[in-house]
């Protein structure tokens, strides 16, 4: 509560930026009274309507309270000055990320704290961060994370580093003097991590203030990164930001950080907002990941926020801050960024140890039993492998793609007529819709080239294959003749805590003989024993009408294989051959050619000509808007007249705007989706353009055509079409 008895000096006009939806009405920052000046970034308490609500104050020059009466203004209820303000870059990469995805400052600026912090009142801070210097006094003492400890300089003997290999060491020597943002394009196992450790290394034995961010896809999914940072760097507090930590968790490490006590941040897309007064690098490990692309509310690439944030915090006094790309598999955003120079692109061909990659084992699905998910000689090898003592790993592409027709017996596809784009199957009215034309017709009976009647999503009839496997490899025997023990990681049984790490420290102990699952297992995990890695229905992301979906197919196998045969020396005392098994319904398609070679620069070179053809990112620019209603007529109607509303907006001259069309999955939970997709040669367009179209798409709502219009949302940059 505002104290009564404040000095009764003129009160000092302040601009409070607090959580307010993308279109209220309300600007940016509003005004309150203070008793006294406060800095930008100073975290305070201020009402609104009959609430009290958390806010920081932001930069406002010229802001006054002439002519206001003093009644219209109210006061600051409560000033949280015992933590430092949220610093100058900070704020201006909060500014940036709202203005650039299209939302409000306040909501991308207030959700960057943690939620915690925007509960707690100026007593309850000063209670939390005593109990931080007492919690952080234990932990130096007992050697364990979190306090900056002043025998820093000398490295910890207990969790020495590796000497770098010949490649490791030319980059770090390139690293050390680039001047633009890195990437870092090394094949799985090539040793990149100890790449990311090194350089955080010397950048904090550099500078006692320096501060490092290193962004991860899943924290959950790879505790191995985690132990390794934190084993190497504990003596300068590694803390760790993500969703999977409690509240009380979550504000501790962002205090750590903002406090400069915590050197180093490893954390999921979120950590990208975190304050970090000290950044002087930005680390983003498998920068290639869709889930850097928050899917919610600003929908933000952190990725690509890393590469503004870095240039944002070499303008402060402390000096360069450097920004890390690593991939197998970059983005083809990135790759095409090194290709104009505007990155550096580092590469490290070989693997740690000198092992060789898997050889690639194309399993054609038209010659093998009908009906049968895994094809006999898959089995028969996973089998095999398993009675020398070998482990295998079988990938489930579950991923939602949308659904193309196909028929298997020609080949035909639902293709668009009027675009190089797969039509989507819409199975709520039978119809074949171009997700990027608008384009519709009616499925056919059957094929239209051949008559076959079986035409059918591609990619279906795996879906109990994890419950087929164990009745499968039955008769099958592991070294000490026991049954074969397969493991399956999913969402689903992962979900206790600590059991997906429990899980993969058996597998990594040699107590399972097949790993099974999604996408998930085939991120960063170190397998010292895999040497059989098989995709069982990749098929889905040749087709999908995604067209970035050929890319991700790409990245995932590559991926995946990259788990197979890491140690060179259990390949070798084995004898084995390293195998990728695909099995797919089109063993012709390229995308598979370049995957034999290995050959990522050949594959990424293909799709941006394709990309180039047809004016796709990264040669063009997207957005795309969704609407949400109970009826999909008044769902596409927002956005058809919105668009129309628009014709004379900024920018518009330098847009296409496609007609509304129904989303993928159409209907969830009664809810109607439609999308418009946005696109321009020119980024500066299709943002002023952008921004001056919200208030359109807010005057739309109050039509009747779009009368039960219930939210809508623009995401820029859109991953998925
Ligand atoms: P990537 O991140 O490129 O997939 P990692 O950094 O995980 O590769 O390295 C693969 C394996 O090689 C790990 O087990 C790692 O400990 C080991 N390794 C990395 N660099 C060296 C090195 N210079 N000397 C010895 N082993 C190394
Ligand atoms: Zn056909
Ligand atoms: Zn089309």
């Amino acid at each position: 509560m505002a104290d009564p008895a404040a000095p009764s000096s003129a009160p000092i006009p302040l601009a409070v930026v607090v959580t307010t939806p993308a279109y209220s009405g309300l600007g940016p920052a509003l005004t309150y009274a203070g008793d006294r000046p406060l800095v930008p970034g100073t975290l305070v308490r201020v009402p609104l309507g009959q609430r009290e609500l958390p806010g920081l104050v932001w930069e406002s020059p010229g802001l006054s309270l002439d002519g206001l009466e003093p009644g219209q203004v109210r006061p600051v209820l409560q000033v949280l000055d015992a933590i430092p303000p949220l610093n100058a870059s900070w704020r201006a990469l909060t500014g940036f990320a709202a203005r650039y995805y299209q939302r409000s400052l306040g909501e991308v600026a207030l959700a960057a704290l943690p939620p915690q912090l925007r509960e707690l009142s100026a007593e309850q801070l000063a209670r939390k961060l005593k109990r931080l210097d007492k919690l952080e006094k234990i932990a130096s003492g007992a050697g364990t994370a979190s306090a900056g400890d002043s025998s820093a300089s000398k490295p910890d003997d207990g969790h020495a580093a590796p000497e770098p290999s010949d490649e490791q060491a030319a980059a770090l020597q390139r690293l050390a003097q680039a001047d633009r943002p890195v990437l870092l394009f090394g094949t799985t196992g090539s040793g990149k991590t100890e790449v990311y450790l090194r350089t955080a290394q010397d950048l904090l034995e550099q500078d006692p203030q320096a501060q490092v961010l290193v962004m991860v896809p899943e924290i959950n999914l790879t505790p191995q990164l985690e132990a390794r940072f934190t084993e190497r760097f504990a003596r300068w507090g590694v803390v760790s930001l993500h969703s999977g930590l409690t509240p009380a968790q979550r504000l501790d490490h962002w205090l750590l950080a903002h406090l400069g006590r915590a050197r180093i941040v490893l954390g999921t897309r979120m950590a990208i907002f975190a304050s970090l007064p000290g950044l002087r690098l930005i680390v983003v490990d498998e920068e290639h990941d869709p889930s850097y692309k928050s899917q919610e509310g600003a929908r933000y690439s952190a990725r690509d926020l890393a590469i503004y944030r870095a240039q944002l915090e070499s303008r402060g006094q402390a000096g360069h801050c450097r920004v890390l790309l690593g991939s197998a598999t970059p983005s083809l955003e990135s790759w095409r960024a090194a290709d104009l120079g505007r990155y550096l692109k580092l590469e490290m061909p070989q693997r740690i140890g000198g092992g060789a990659l898997p050889r690639l084992r194309l399993v054609d699905m038209n010659h093998q039993p009908r009906q049968c998910v895994i094809a006999p000689p898959l089995l028969q090898a996973i089998a095999e492998r398993a009675a020398r003592g070998e482990q295998s790993m079988i990938l489930l592409n579950r991923r939602g793609y949308a659904p193309v027709l196909a028929c298997h017996a020609c080949g035909w596809k639902s293709d668009c007529p009027h675009c190089s784009a797969h039509a989507v199957f819409h199975k709520i009215d039978r119809t074949l819709r171009c997700h990027h034309c608008g384009h519709s017709s009616r499925v056919p009976y059957a094929c239209p080239d051949c008559g076959n009647l079986d035409i059918a999503p591609v990619g279906r009839g795996t879906e109990q294959l994890e419950e087929q496997l164990a009745g499968l490899l039955a008769d099958a025997r592991r070294a000490d003749g026991g049954p074969i023990r397969v493991l399956r990681l999913d969402a689903d049984s992962t979900r206790a805590k600590g059991s997906l790490e429990q899980q993969l420290g058996q597998m990594h102990e040699g107590e399972f003989d097949l790993l099974v699952g999604t996408q998930m297992i085939a991120k960063g995990h170190d397998f010292r024993r895999i040497t059989l890695v098989a995709a069982v229905n990749p098929d889905g992301g040749l087709f999908a009408s995604d067209y970035r979906a050929p890319e991700r197919l790409f990245a995932l196998l590559l991926q995946a294989a990259g788990r197979a045969g890491r140690d060179a020396g259990f390949v070798a005392a084995q004898g084995t051959a390293v195998e990728l098994w695909v099995q797919t319904w089109y063993p012709e398609h390229p995308l598979f050619a370049a995957l034999a070679q290995h050959d990522y620069p050949a594959f990424a070179a293909q799709q941006l000509q394709e990309r180039e053809d047809a004016l796709m990112p990264p040669y063009s620019f997207q957005a795309l808007v969704r609407a949400e209603a109970r009826t999909q007529e008044a769902a596409q109607a927002l956005l058809n007249l919105a668009a129309q509303a628009g014709a004379e907006l900024p920018g518009r001259e330098h847009l296409t705007l496609y007609p509304a069309v129904p989303m993928a999955i159409q209907r969830v939970a009664n809810v109607e989706r439609a999308q418009m997709l946005i696109e321009s040669d020119s980024r500066p367009a299709l943002q002023a353009f952008l921004s001056a179209w919200q208030e359109q798409l807010h005057l739309a709502r109050s039509q009747p055509e779009a009368k039960g219009v219930l939210r809508w949302a623009i995401d820029v940059d859109p991953l998925a079409i």
